[in-house]
């Protein structure tokens, strides 16, 4: 008989390629083991930092793979990953020795123009959805990456150019399939398990792998959105005029404003707008955010998915990242300083800061209505850095953790889950804000054991953190 060997803490686990056959026969998908061909592929996450082998990956073709994966690594004593897109920073999808469910080929997307819903399989990515629907001319907040993962988004919150007309992607989920952490298979929408429903709306993976997710639809077809770029002896102009525009603009109107330094370049500032309603009160929108700049600028009406995808090319597959992040309720002349000083040296041209604006109806949500609790108008600041050079990376997370300490003094509580990297308890706290209690009581009716830790992790109340 031959074995798989990988070392998980604690000791090594061996899997006989009979117990792994046993596995694959009840499958529709596939069992992926070390030295086969696909596998190097399929442990692979977006953030190139992570490098970490599984035992074991089950590639689930459909819900019932994952319940048999579930109760496959409860027998095997078997860490449980998740993998949706695999864009989570902290690469929490993978780790060393476990078993990893990579739901990336479960791809259905089901739209109901009727009923205005859409229900969609865990392996979807952004641009996968937003294909399908927009037929329809309809559309879910998600966020402004396409190919990002969609699953493991939508659980964490879901910040996008919709937020604030339509909330977060969390906002939006109105139904969920489920497979618990006894491998059996549940439903949470309003009347069955409406608990769990609540937490899978920004509690994250905590509380079993969801095979299903149903979302509401709204009328989106064509937005009136774009850039406008500022150049570097505008930065603080552009900046302090963002803070007047965006604390002013209607729900129909989100708005993005990020800090970049091109390769050889000098630092620009660069707003990107979304108007998702009737143009013709629109119709002025540009001319402010012209008046400062000289540079011509691509604020046009467009199909929501153009948007979509316009900003996909800034994050390519196989680059290092580190990130940071916290809230900002205001941006003040002191902080624009501060930002302004770091991007001017910061030592990745790929790298950026962003302040992603959270309004409008994604603001007005009650903090306890859903799991996730940051509402009331702010913005996610999130210090992006990547680079593709492992060599580079002492540096690049240097200039991070500088940056990020520098903008302590200015953050509100609270961080956005998913832009957490490895950060430890207390931030995962301040991620789950006041709503931590709740969730923690949650975690302990769904998955006592914490079989699913390899997550922004809470706690069952019977476990010490982190064991
Ligand atoms: C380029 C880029 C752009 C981004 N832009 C935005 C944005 O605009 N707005 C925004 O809000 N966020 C954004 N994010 C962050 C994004 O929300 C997270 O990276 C998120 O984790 C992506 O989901 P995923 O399925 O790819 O994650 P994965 O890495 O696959 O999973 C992350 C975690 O989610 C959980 N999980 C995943 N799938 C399931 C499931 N089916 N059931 C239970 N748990 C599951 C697991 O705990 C897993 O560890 C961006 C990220 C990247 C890399």
């Amino acid at each position: 008989m031959q074995f798989t060997t990988s070392s998980v803490a604690g000791g090594d686990y061996r899997m006989s390629t009979a117990a792994a056959s046993m596995l694959a026969a009840n499958l529709k998908g596939h069992v992926l083991l070390p030295g086969e061909a696909e596998y190097d592929r399929a442990r692979r996450v977006f953030n190139a930092m992570i490098d970490r082998r599984p035992a074991v990956i089950v590639r689930c073709g459909a819900a019932e793979d994952v319940a048999e994966g579930v109760r496959f690594a409860r027998e095997h004593g078997l860490p449980v990953t998740v993998k949706g897109g695999g864009h989570g920073v902290a690469g929490r999808a993978v780790c060393d020795g476990g078993l990893m469910l990579d739901l990336s080929a479960m791809k259905r997307v089901v739209v109901n123009p009727l009923e205005r819903t859409v229900t969609v399989d865990p392996g979807v990515k952004l641009g996968d959805l937003d294909r399908e629907t927009e037929p329809f001319g309809l559309a879910t907040p998600t966020g402004v990456v396409s190919v990002t993962g969609l699953a493991g988004l939508a659980l964490g919150g879901g910040l996008g150019w919709l937020n604030g007309k339509h909330g977060l992607t969390c906002d939006n989920l109105v139904a969920a399939e489920v497979v618990t952490a006894t491998g059996d298979r549940i439903v949470a929408n309003g009347e069955e398990n409406p608990d769990l429903l609540w937490g899978l709306r920004g509690g994250g993976g905590n509380f079993g792998v969801v095979t299903s997710f149903t979302f509401r639809l709204h009328p989106v077809r064509r937005v009136l959105a774009g850039v406008v770029t500022y150049p570097a002896r505008r930065a603080r102009s552009a900046l302090r005029f963002y803070r007047e525009f965006a604390g002013a603009c209607p729900d129909e109107l989100s708005t993005a404003l990020s800090l970049s330094r091109p390769e050889g370049g000098d630092l620009a500032v660069s707003i990107v707008v979304c108007y998702a309603g009737p143009f013709e009160p629109a119709r002025r929108l540009p001319g402010p955010l012209r008046s400062l700049s000289s540079e011509p600028d691509a604020i046009t009406p467009m199909p929501y998915r153009t948007l979509q995808s316009a900003a996909d090319d800034g994050y390519p597959p196989g680059q290092q990242h580190y990130w940071k992040s916290g809230y900002l309720t205001d941006i003040n002349d002191e902080l624009i300083d501060v930002l302004i000083e770091f991007v001017s040296r910061m030592p990745s041209p790929a790298s950026g800061v962003g302040l992603q604006q959270l309004h409008g109806a994604a603001a007005r949500v009650d903090p306890s209505a859903t799991a996730f609790p940051h509402r009331g108008d702010r913005y996610d600041c999130l210090i992006l850095s990547q680079w593709p050079d492992p060599a580079d990376s002492e540096r690049n997370a240097a200039w991070t953790g500088e940056l990020f300490d520098a903008l302590g003094p200015f953050l509100a509580t609270g961080v956005y889950v998913n832009n957490l990297g490895d950060e430890g308890d207390d931030r995962v706290k301040q991620a789950y804000g006041p709503n931590y209690d709740r969730l923690a009581a949650l975690k302990t009716a769904y998955d006592p054991t914490n079989l699913f830790r390899h997550n922004q992790n809470i706690s069952p109340l019977s476990t010490a953190p982190g064991s």
